[in-house]
């Protein structure tokens, strides 16, 4: 717990939130600022900065929570797809984003966008010389 941290406040109860689901570990909230209605936020109760530094077995707690909202969230919004991610951005306090995808840039980056909104780029390939260097770094850097 980190006295000052909002998402630590808001898990002890001590600031409002629009709570989805709470247990021992976990607690689901709605954004303040939803890309679409219904974006929810899932944070571990225990205060983390980064995703990649939680335990496993609240990453895992995490992400269940996240593929239950997902599944409530295509029942109740109609829609094909839900995403979910971790940004980093804007609370110093692990969250993932569960969003459902109305639009297929809902949740896009500008690597997809060269088409504009409507169509949907495919990022060009890399050289497949320059794929395995990056596969073989990234496997090198995980040991
Ligand atoms: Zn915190």
């Amino acid at each position: 717990m980190s006295a000052d941290c909002l998402f630590c406040r808001i898990a002890r109860g001590e600031l409002p939130a629009h709570k989805v689901h709470e247990d021992e570990h976990v607690l689901a909230f709605l954004d303040l600022h939803p890309i679409r209605p219904g974006h929810t936020l899932v944070i571990p109760k225990d205060h983390h900065v980064w995703f990649e530094d939680l335990p496993e077995a609240l990453a895992t707690s995490v992400t269940g929570c996240a593929q239950r909202l997902a599944r409530a969230m295509k029942r109740l919004y109609r829609v094909e797809r839900v995403a979910m991610f971790y940004t980093g951005i804007h609370v110093p306090h692990a969250h993932a984003h569960v969003v459902p995808m109305h639009h297929v840039h809902d949740v896009s980056s500008a690597a997809y966008l060269a088409d504009g909104p409507e169509g949907y780029a495919v990022p060009p390939q890399l050289p497949g010389d320059e794929m395995s260097r990056i596969a073989r770094e990234l496997q090198d850097t995980l040991q």
